[in-house]
């Protein structure tokens, strides 16, 4: 696959037609022939000759037959599941994740490991140049197969520029660094601004004009869509919410400051308060185990977090008017049980209007939207004309 790309004649229309075809296949799996006709306004003959032509490189495969109310089930292609693959990395302040996907959206291979530390610079750097070929080795995959490799990272990030500027920040880009390393494109974004594209990609947000996605894991971020678009704002730095000035408390946020929404509403708030009750150190992971197991305490400091939540995102819905809000991040886990508290604190301060017009939903990706976003940029990236 990657070899075909290479190998396009730039610039041509025909490359031009391919590339749009194939970004479509990549976006929506399996489909027929008159689907592609009509996507791409080509002929019928030349449509035929292109998936022919797609077909013998076995770039193409059929998969079944279209259901259909009557008459001949016309055949579905899509790409070939082995022909590619997009890597889905994530890096938080002490965690390294990645995933592998097929050109089937399928996560073939995900690996963590909290033995990471993003703020040692030099060591993280290296940590990530060898991990992540190693690991795409040990999975019998060829270099050549990797179509490119989508990295997620906590804090301020310019995707355009390719610059990670709160954390691995060199003298020279990071994408650019990681490049000169590795045999891959390489592109980057923030880890919410990824998740945010894996929603309008795959997701929930599919379609939708104004969207607020939360992503609720350790910290807090949203991302934003209005009028389609993903709004990343003009550094690139957009959605960061948890930092909003939000509480009359004297709690020092990981920021510097003091009082941001993230000192009640976070992961490591819910760590910290639920050590200050019971002594014991759990990680907001293992104490979502326990809400699921029905712990009162847990669930009694969810619910308070899901109520302040809300009540912060009050002021979102008041200024964008979105019409749906997604639940998403690590937290989307216990998502049908933080809903509740978010809806009832989002009822409090909200204009009814406002609130009776804003679905609030659960992330069905969950922790996946990540990886599919990586997905979706490297698929935008690669093939664009
Ligand atoms: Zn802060």
């Amino acid at each position: 696959m990657r070899a075909f790309i290479d190998n396009m004649d730039v610039g041509t229309h025909q490359s031009l037609q391919t590339r749009k075809i194939i970004q479509f296949l990549l976006r929506e799996k399996g489909k027929t022939m008159p689907e592609i006709r009509e996507f791409s306004g080509l002929s019928l003959p030349t449509t035929i000759k292109f998936i022919n032509d797609l077909l013998d490189r076995n770039i193409l495969i059929e998969s079944g037959k279209k259901e259909s109310s009557g008459g001949r089930r016309p055949t579905v292609y899509r790409l070939n599941p082995e022909q590619g693959y997009i890597v889905g990395v994530e890096l938080l302040l002490k965690s390294f994740r990645m995933s592998i996907i097929n050109l089937n959206h399928e996560v073939i291979y995900d690996y963590e490991t909290d033995n990471f530390d993003i703020s040692k610079r030099e060591d993280a750097f290296d940590f990530l140049v060898r991990t992540v070929p190693a690991l795409i080795n040990s999975k019998g995959i060829a270099d050549e197969k990797i179509l490119g490799v989508g990295i997620g990272i906590t804090g301020r990030v310019n995707r355009d520029r390719g610059i990670s500027y709160s954390f691995l920040n060199f003298d020279q880009p990071l994408t650019k660094l990681l490049e000169a390393q590795w045999n891959y494109p390489v592109f980057i974004d923030n880890d919410t601004h990824f998740m945010t594209l894996g929603e309008q990609t795959f997701g929930l947000a599919r379609g939708k004009q104004d969207v607020v996605y939360v992503n609720l894991s350790r910290g807090l971020a949203v991302g934003l869509i209005s009028n389609g678009q993903i709004h990343n704002g003009h550094s690139g730095f957009a959605g960061e919410f948890g930092h909003i000035s939000f509480f009359d408390n004297d709690k020092l946020c990981i920021c510097g400051k003091k009082g941001c929404l993230s000192t009640v509403v976070s992961g490591a708030s819910v760590e910290e308060a639920y050590q200050e009750k019971t002594g014991k150190a759990l990680s907001y992971r293992e104490l979502m185990v326990l809400s699921k197991q029905g712990d009162r305490l847990v669930n009694e400091l969810l619910s308070e977090v899901g109520e302040q939540l809300g009540k912060a995102l009050s002021l979102l819905i008041q200024v964008l008017n979105p019409e749906l809000l997604i639940l998403g991040g690590r937290f989307s886990e216990v998502g049908e049980y933080l809903k509740y508290p978010i809806i009832r604190g989002m009822s409090l301060h909200s204009l009814p209007q406002l609130m009776a017009d804003c679905d609030v939903q659960v992330s069905p990706l969950g922790e996946k939207a990540e990886m599919l976003g990586a997905y979706a940029l490297v698929m935008e990236k690669v093939f664009e004309p």
